[in-house]
């Protein structure tokens, strides 16, 4: 590129890059994708790459960095996870169709595909565990609607969502991209990227609900939506919204997408986004899977089944009947162990079809996708025989969607290879015997090889050079090598009559023959048409999958079903799991309960989990237990181990307890005093408020609450008030089922005044000084907090440690005296303590019956000894 002039290359890039302001211009080069000026500036800091220069743009060199083809995905994957989207301009003909055109003509190139978070359809890039959706919110006039998509499975919902439920409806799908229109940018921009998900804003035109209507029918063929359900305005626009951006993003080339599935507003849990975080449901405080409820229970064994789970976790049904066949299912294989290893065994050799089916439909598929359909309702249908005859309720509804595929399941087994490459370019995936000419045009490809072998040994014959050899590569096609010393002969009569020179490089010389030739042009066009067949066999088997999507999508939905039932059974047998009862009552009665995440951290300490009971019964009056009790005793655990049983009964799971009985609950909600959220630019205090409002304006009589330290995070008294006034508002106004646990040992008073308050206790033992955990809940107030004594288990110097045992003992002379503890304080502690050495701490006592063993000599007892041994030391521990 020269000074100022604007090559025709940078004319045709520039004109692309106008119309994909907002994305990341991958160019097309060779074998590489190229950006240039800002794109490259930002993408070599985001990728880390060299940033170099090439030519000049008015008079300025221009930035340039790249990445090769082979290796795009992953730098398109870094790319997106740092909030950019994509466009990938291709070119979409041969260099040397446009060579053909003149001398300066450009390859023509065209974007094919403009990547965004919520449009991911590829393997690499994709969890497989984890839905990928793609969010629409609309609303017409002052009704909302939320649609959503994940394009990689082609699912397809939507349900009215006014705007107060819609970020509690975002945290549940946790979409990575949600599509708003400009008039609602503002207002809705702050709370979508709070959740995790980038915002892209759409025109009002995307959103206009009678476009959308047309656009859909069109889309699925239909003359009215009215078959797949009765859709508000506001349904129809967001619907339309999603339709429309895909067709932007991907070109023209619309993804399969399913039949819509219309979702009644209240048909789950409501779990809202705090209480998600809170929780760990799906994710970990620290961000990742790993340490979350959902890592720690699947025992999933495929893609379709992790996903399903991971639905069936964020929203917990709020159907009874539902809950039950669910239940039952688990029952089932629970009960028949070898059904349920035959089935799990089955179920892992199960691909996911649905993903292949959606790059099918996106024809970004390869035969490795045709394969996985094949393997996939091959498998489906000895599932299906396995299950036959001994499955009932959901299980036998989840089998018969398995079977009646068999034509297209015959079609890809006689077609496909068993074990077919990546790539349909490439050729090679058509299965032997399936078509008698593509056999024979390949096995003419295949001799013609093997004539070159022979072709060769008779030339090193025919000339006497026994080195020559001959070889293939890009530019020369066939040709025959040898060195320059041999090469003399052959360029001299008679041989120059067979050997045709064709190039002298510094070492070599190399020849071809008319007989060579010959050969060379058979090679290259059987191996050309074989390609041809093969593309066109692609094509047509495309097709046909295509054309079963709607009952492939019904397999994969039943096989999904039955992993999630076989693993929570495999997880109830392995880890002493019991069945839920769930019904319309208000109980909330948990025998034996545990956390199964915290159970799961101690095992592998190899210490024991204290497992505890919380009966919230009441039926006529509001349940609250009001937890008391020291610091580290276990009361964050025990109150999310009830709220995790809860949610795992309505999941659909068997819960880690020795019994439970759970009335229905609709609304989940946890909070924890204090958690910063700096991010968020709100201060620890704001944050717990606008929390806890949030609970006491919408928890209903069916809802249940967990409040963990509410009013920590400001001063004493002002947090205990609001913990108070927040207990009695549950109480009297919301009237639902709460654990609540504080350090305000005055609350304890509130058991005596509100008639559906209890008080409990995670008990500890005191001895010597130091606090044992017991880990156990009672009935019952807890006296002080032992806020010192856990402090030193922390490892703060011993001079803070005694300092504070001399305030707290100060504060607490000062308020039984009758004042405040700030004058406790002035006038009563001793000045400069801190400051002074630490007293030497006393060895610790040692209790008589430690004594009594130090000095025991286990080698020298007999057993009667041993015997009397116990007796006294049982007589030293009573004394
Ligand atoms: P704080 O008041 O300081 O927040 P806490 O009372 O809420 O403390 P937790 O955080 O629930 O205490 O528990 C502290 C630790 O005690 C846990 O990390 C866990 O290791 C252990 N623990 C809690 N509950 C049990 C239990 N039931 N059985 C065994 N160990 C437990």
């Amino acid at each position: 590129m020269t000074d100022d002039a604007v090559t025709p290359m940078m004319a045709q890039y520039l004109e692309i890059k106008a119309g994909y302001a907002d994305a990341i211009l991958f160019y097309r080069m060779g074998d590489f994708y190229e950006m240039f000026f800002d794109d490259a500036v930002a993408a070599a800091e985001a990728l880390d790459i060299a940033l170099t220069k090439r030519g000049f743009h008015l008079g300025e060199p221009i930035p340039m960095c790249g990445v090769p083809v082979h290796a795009g995905d992953g730098y398109l994957l870094t790319l997106i996870r740092k909030g950019f989207r994509v466009a990938i301009a291709e070119q979409m003909e041969d260099p040397a169709e446009a060579k053909k055109r003149g001398s300066k003509s450009v390859v023509r190139r065209d974007v094919v595909r403009l990547v965004t978070p919520g449009t991911l359809t590829e393997d690499t890039l994709l969890e497989a565990r984890r839905h990928n959706f793609l969010c629409a919110f609309a609303e017409v006039r002052d009704e909302g609607a939320l649609a959503w998509t994940d394009i990689s499975t082609g699912e397809l919902r939507v349900m009215p969502c006014p705007r107060a439920r819609l970020s509690p409806e975002l945290a549940r799908l946790a979409p990575r991209e949600v599509l708003v229109s400009e008039a609602h940018e503002q207002s809705l921009h702050g709370l979508i990227e709070d959740l995790g998900a980038a915002v892209t804003v759409l025109a009002r035109g995307s959103f206009d609900s009678t476009g959308s209507e047309k656009r859909l029918c069109a889309l699925w063929q239909v003359g009215t939506l009215e078959a797949f359900g009765a859709f508000e305005r506001a349904e129809l626009a967001a619907m339309g919204a999603l339709v429309d951006y895909l067709d932007l993003t991907q070109r023209g080339k619309l993804p399969l997408l399913r039949h819509p599935q219309r979702e009644a507003l209240g048909g789950a849990m409501q779990i809202d986004a705090a209480t998600r975080r809170n929780l760990e449901i799906t994710a970990a405080l620290s961000g990742g899977r790993a340490g979350s409820l959902l890592d720690t229970i699947d025992r999933t064994v495929t893609a379709g089944g992790g996903r399903l789970l991971e639905r069936r976790l964020s929203s917990p049904s709020r159907d009874l009947a539902m809950i039950e066949a669910r239940h039952d299912a688990v029952t089932r294989l629970l009960e028949d162990a070898r059904l349920r290893d035959d089935l799990r065994e089955a179920l892992r050799r199960v691909p996911d079809m649905d993903r292949a089916v959606s790059r099918l439909a996106l024809d970004r598929g390869g035969p490795r996708d045709l394969a996985a359909v094949r393997n996939g309702l091959q498998q489906a249908a000895l599932i299906a025989s396995r299950i036959a005859g001994s499955a009932e309720g959901l299980l036998a509804q989840a089998a018969s969607g398995l079977t009646g595929n068999d034509q297209i399941i015959s079609l890809l087994k006689q077609s496909i290879a068993e074990d077919p490459p990546l790539l349909a370019r490439d050729g090679g995936f058509i299965a032997e015997g399936f078509d008698a000419d593509l056999d024979e045009t390949r096995r003419l490809r295949d001799e013609g090889r093997g004539v070159i072998a022979a072709m060769q040994a008779d030339y090193a014959s025919q000339s006497g050079v026994q080195s020559l050899k001959i070889k293939h590569n890009n530019v020369l096609g066939y040709f025959i090598e040898t060195t320059a010393t041999h090469a003399e002969k052959m360029l001299a009569p008679p041989l120059n009559e067979i050997f045709i020179h064709r190039q002298t490089t510094a070492n070599q010389v190399r020849f071809t023959t008319i007989e060579l030739s010959a050969l060379e042009t058979r090679i290259l066009n059987a191996g050309n048409h074989a390609l041809e067949i093969e593309k066109r066999h692609f094509a047509d088997l495309r097709a046909a999958v295509l054309a079963e999507a709607g009952r492939i999508g019904v397999a994969a939905a039943g096989l999904a079903e039955l992993d999630v039932a076989a693993g929570f059974a495999d997880l109830a047998t392995s880890e002493d799991w019991v069945r839920p009862r769930v019904d319309a009552s208000h109980a909330f009665n948990i025998e034996g309960g545990r956390h199964p995440v915290v159970e799961r951290a101690l095992q592998r300490q190899g210490v024991p989990f204290i497992a505890n009971d919380c009966a919230l019964t009441g039926e006529s009056v509001p349940a609250i237990w009001l937890l008391t009790g020291p610091n580290m005793a276990g009361k964050s655990t025990f109150l999310r181990q009830n709220a995790l049983i809860a949610l795992l009964a309505q999941a659909g799971s068997y819960v880690p307890a020795r019994r439970a009985h759970i009335g229905l609950v609709s609304q989940l909600f946890s909070r924890v005093g204090a958690s910063d959220d700096l991010a968020r630019g709100r201060s620890t205090f704001m944050v717990e408020m606008v929390e806890t409002a949030a609970i006491l304006n919408q928890a209903d009589a069916r809802a249940l609450v967990i409040l963990d330290e509410i009013g920590r995070g400001t001063a004493t008294y002002d947090g205990l008030s609001i913990a108070w006034a927040t207990l009695e508002h549950l109480h009297d106004v919301n009237r639902c089922r709460a654990l609540f646990a504080t350090h305000y040992h005055e609350m304890t008073a509130l058991a005596g005044k509100l008639p559906g308050v209890e008080n409990a206790t995670v008990a500890v033992k005191e001895w010597e000084g130091e606090v044992i955990f017991l880990h156990e809940v009672r009935k019952g107030a807890a006296d002080r907090s032992y806020g010192v004594q856990v402090a030193r288990l922390a490892g703060l110097p011993d001079q803070v440690i005694e300092r504070a045992k001399v305030v707290l003992e100060a504060l607490e002379a000062g308020e039984r005296a009758g004042g405040t503890r700030q004058k406790a304080l002035i006038d009563d502690l001793p000045l400069f303590r801190a400051a002074a050495p630490a007293p030497v701490k006393a060895a610790p006592k040692q209790s008589p019956v430690e004594t009594a063993l130090r000095a025991v000599k286990p080698d020298e007892l007999t057993p009667m000894a041993a015997l009397q041994l116990v007796y006294e030391l049982k007589q030293a521990l009573a004394e």
